[in-house]
């Protein structure tokens, strides 16, 4: 099981996880009964995680064209440790899971 996306808003968590379920893949929610009004630092923010790491490479690519889809987030942030790109709304890079730092916009 790795981890994909993790969100202060479980509400936005969710929404990826059908995103992701419909496409076929299995997806779990960390810390989900975490959520609610009061705050949480990140580590307990709800994740969402595929269950299969094999799924994995496809769920970022299929996140990152759902956001490419909505207007305003379609920026993607480089990880400063690997370079890699991540979807504008991840908080940890895809592939070597430092946090990110968002562009200003
Ligand atoms: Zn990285």
């Amino acid at each position: 099981m790795i981890e994909l996306f993790r969100d202060p808003e479980m509400a936005r968590v969710g929404q990826y996880q059908s995103i992701l379920e419909a496409e076929g893949i299995p997806t779990f929610i960390r810390n989900e009964t975490l959520s609610g009004t009061e705050v949480v630092i990140p580590a307990f923010y709800p994740a969402l995680c595929v269950v299969d790491d094999k799924d994995h490479a496809r769920a970022v690519e299929i996140i990152r064209s759902y956001e490419q889809e909505t207007p305003g987030s379609d920026k993607e942030i480089a990880c400063p440790k690997c370079g890699e790109l991540s979807p504008g709304s991840f908080s940890v890079c895809w592939n070597c899971e430092t946090a990110l730092v968002p562009t200003a916009s």
